[in-house]
Formats: C-alpha cells, structure tokens, sequence
C-alpha cells in the first residue's frame, strides 16, 4: 500500500496510539480532532495525498530538559522543564507555560496540538506551542518561585524569540511569573523584544490581556445564545475554577446581567445562591492571588455560601456552564446532570475541560456547546496584538482592544457555524472549529510542500 492510500480512522487512531504509549491526554485531543476531520477529507485528495493530519499530529519537535534551583532551606531541586513547538506552518509558536505538579510530555503535547488549531481559529499570523514544569509553586516563597523561574529561562532561552516562539501565561503562571521569566531572557540576551506575553504594562504587555480569556469566553457564549434569539440577562451560571479564566469569565456574565452561582479550585466547590457579584469576585481574586487562599474560605466572608470539599460544581442546576479550570474536569456523568438539569449552553474557558464522553453527550443532545479551541481563544487572540503592538512599538487604547477581543470571537463564531452547520438550526461547534482550524493550517502546510 502506498503511504498515500487513505487510511480509516481507527487504523489511523492506532497509529497515533502506537507511536505516543502512555500519552492519554494527547491521544485523547487526536481523537477529538480526528472524527471530524476524517469526516472533512473524505472527499479532499490533496490532504490525504500528503499526509497533513499525521504531520499536525507529530510535534515539529519537543525540548526537555532539566531545571536546577535551589530551596530556601539551601536543598537542591530538580524539576523537569518542556517546551513543545507543535507547528509553525501559520506564524512563530505560540502557547502558554504551566507550572503544576501534573504537567506531562502528554499534557503539554495534547496542549501545543490544540493549541494549533486555536491560534489559527483567531485570524493572527500564530502557529501552536506549549511549555511548562512539574513545578509546583503552591507553598513556595517568592524567592523560591523567582528562582525557579530564572533557571527554567536559562534553558528555554535558546529555543525560543519573537519571530521564532513567544510564550505566555498558564496555569500556575500568571504576571509575576511572566515578569521574572522576561527578566532573565532580557539578562541572558541582552535584548529587549516580544518575547513572551503577559507582560506588565510598563514593560511591553497590552491592556485587557489578563481579562481577555474569561471576558472572550463569555462574549463566545452571548454569540451562540444570539443564534437562538436570547441573552445572558437573568441566567444562571456555573463556572469551575477560580483563577485568571474563572474569575474573569465571571466579571463578564455580572456585567451581562447574569447569575454566577459557583467557583472552584482543586479542593472542591463553593456555591452561593444569591449570586457572586463584582464585589465577591474582586475578593477571590484578591484572596487567590496575593493571599494564595483556598476557595473554601469563601464561606466564611460570605456565609450564605456552602462549600462542598472533593467535588466539581456540576450538579448544581444552572442555564449556563462554563469549565475553566483544567482538563477532564467534566465528564460524561456530569454531562448527563447538566443536560438533565436544562443547562442550554456550555462554554469552555479550560482546555479540554469535557472528556470524549461529555463531548458526544453534549452533541448528542444538541445544546449549544463550544469546544475551548473556539471559546477560550480570546486570550491568545490578545496575546497575538501584544506582539503586534510590541513590533510597531506602540501600545493601543483599551477601547479598541477590546473591539478588537469582540470582532476576534465574532469571527471565529462564524467560522464555526460556516463549518458546523448540521441543519435544523443545530450547529456542531466542536466540528466548526476543528475544521476552519485545520483548514487554515493545512493549506499553508500544502503550499510548503514536504517539510
Ligand atoms: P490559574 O489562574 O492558575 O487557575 C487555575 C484554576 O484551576 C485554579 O482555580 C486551580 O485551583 C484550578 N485547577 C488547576 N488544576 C486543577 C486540577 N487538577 N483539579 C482541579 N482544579 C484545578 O489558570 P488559568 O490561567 O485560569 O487557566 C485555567 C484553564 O484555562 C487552563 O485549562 C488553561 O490552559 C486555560 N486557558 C488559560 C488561558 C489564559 O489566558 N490564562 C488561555 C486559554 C486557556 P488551585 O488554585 O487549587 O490550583
């Protein structure tokens, strides 16, 4: 058989399988993107031919590495550090650093390949890429967590810059952490250019980056109840997670005029039923972040709220749903209780947050339901103008940052429902996505030839 003759999807799911052994997570994303763009291909010669699918699906490369720091107690740490430059047939790599003690070659590979068809989704000139550390930075000092840093950049350094790959933030890595990275690179170099985002205003970072994810998940979620002639006024929400993307994606719906009845962290959920406003969500965030709190304390400012230790928040009836804390926090079961409970519309601001089997739940039951790779796009979208900004020099007014947030996530809901168009007033958000995501790159890829 020639290498060209096309291959099914399970033959070509084992493949993946075979090649990647104990990588569940990137198996997982394959298989997502796989069903629908099997579906896509079929008639499509050129794709086949060349064999676009399977190179998307292997990492232009993957850089590990170890990094060395030292603890307050003067003990000797190591920690393994990666960066995955997934494909840059559209622009430089592009993806974010996590910093968490579950961070795998698997996690951050499954990340770079969604990553991919995110960055294409939103129009700018980026290619896919992910990095990270099993650092875990809950209990560490500042110094301890500056000097993590600093020796993480003294590797990846050399693999990365602006026109080649330009990090950003992720879990457990927010400005602080960005501002210490940069400074290193700035100090290894002696260059002052885009090399990361996030930044601190000052210093080259753009205005409504640290917003632009949450605030771009809700507006994604206002497109799609819009294509069923209703709005988030008077709707209840519940969101998981409660770091840049949860809270930010909360501030929005308050702002919309909707309900936010939940938020979460890895040791369990609180829900408040008379609704977290502005003033309670200004608190968790103070409380996460510069007091490094757990979310259960929540209870004891707001006793009206309950906590519920071990659990994620998706028995409690809602209109809307939004996971943005990590992936498979939601799975079938879950789906199920949603779907039961009337939930019309989930909005992914995590990656990969829904298992396979909440994925076919959701579309078996036809809600609204967009995949991260669309709804959580606004915040790499915003990334993607900090480097444009960073290359003319200039820094542009909130104002039309975030025009430019709601034109981004406008455009890239009407490239799903251009692609995920079922009939019947149903569109497959996942299936729209995936497909102008591989669309895009695949062209460039075709126009490259064998490379
Ligand atoms: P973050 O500020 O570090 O917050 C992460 C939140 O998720 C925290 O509440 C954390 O709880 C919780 N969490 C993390 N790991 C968990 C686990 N294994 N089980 C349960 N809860 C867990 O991170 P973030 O930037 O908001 O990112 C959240 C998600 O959005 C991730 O999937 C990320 O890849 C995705 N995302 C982020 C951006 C961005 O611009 N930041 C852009 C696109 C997508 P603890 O405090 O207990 O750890």
């Amino acid at each position: 058989m020639a290498v060209s003759d096309h291959v099914d999807l399970p033959t070509f799911m084992e493949g993946v399988k075979k090649r990647n052994p104990y990588q569940p997570e990137f198996v997982q994303a394959v298989q997502e993107v796989a069903e629908d763009i099997f579906d896509f291909m079929a008639d499509k010669e050129q794709y086949h031919a060349q064999q676009i699918l399977r190179r998307i699906a292997e990492p232009d490369r993957v850089v590990s590495f170890r990094v060395c720091w030292e603890d307050d107690a003067g003990n000797i740490r190591v920690q393994r550090g990666w960066r995955v430059q997934n494909n840059n047939a559209i622009g430089p790599y592009k993806g974010g650093i996590r910093f968490h003690p579950s961070v795998t070659e698997s996690v951050l590979k499954f990340l770079a390949f969604e990553q991919t068809f995110k960055n294409a989704l939103t129009g700018l000139p980026m290619g896919g890429g992910k990095g990270g550390s099993n650092f875990n930075p809950k209990g560490k000092s500042v110094r301890e967590i500056m000097r993590f840093c600093q020796s993480f950049m003294t590797e990846l350094y050399r693999h990365i810059g602006a026109d080649v790959d330009v990090p950003a933030g992720d879990i457990g890595v927010g400005g602080r952490e960005i501002g210490y990275m940069f400074g290193q690179y700035k100090r290894i170099t002696n260059q002052f250019t885009g090399v990361l985002t996030g930044k601190g205003l000052e210093w080259g970072g753009s205005l409504i980056r640290t917003e632009a994810t949450g605030y771009g998940a809700v507006y994604f979620l206002a497109n799609m109840l819009a294509t069923k002639g209703e709005d988030l006024t008077g709707k209840t929400a519940v969101i998981s997670g409660s770091g840049n993307v949860a809270t930010h994606a909360a501030e929005k719906i308050v702002q919309l005029g909707g309900k936010v009845l939940t938020l979460s962290d890895s040791g369990g959920f609180i829900h408040d039923p008379d609704g977290i406003d502005q003033e309670k969500i200004d608190w968790v965030k103070a409380h996460k972040t510069v007091r490094r709190g757990r979310i259960e304390d929540y209870v004891a400012a707001y006793p009206n709220a309950t906590f519920v230790a071990g659990k994620t928040p998706w028995g409690v009836p809602c209109d809307v749903a939004l996971p943005c804390a990590t992936q498979n926090e939601l799975l079938g079961e879950d789906a199920k209780v949603l779907v039961a409970n009337g939930c019309k519309a989930v909005a992914e601001g995590a990656n990969m947050p829904t298992d396979l089997d909440g994925v076919h739940i959701f579309k078996a039951a036809k809600i609204l339901y967009a995949p991260g790779k669309a709804s959580n796009a606004g915040g790499v979208a915003v990334s993607g103008l900090e480097m444009s900004q960073n290359s003319e020099r200039r820094s542009w007014k909130e104002e039309e940052l975030q025009q430019m947030l709601k034109d981004i996530m406008l455009g890239i809901h009407q490239s799903c429902l251009e692609y995920g168009d079922q009939g019947g007033g149903y569109t497959d958000y996942v299936k729209g996505a995936n497909i102008a995501g591989f669309k895009k790159v695949a062209d460039a890829m075709l126009a490259f030839g064998v490379v």
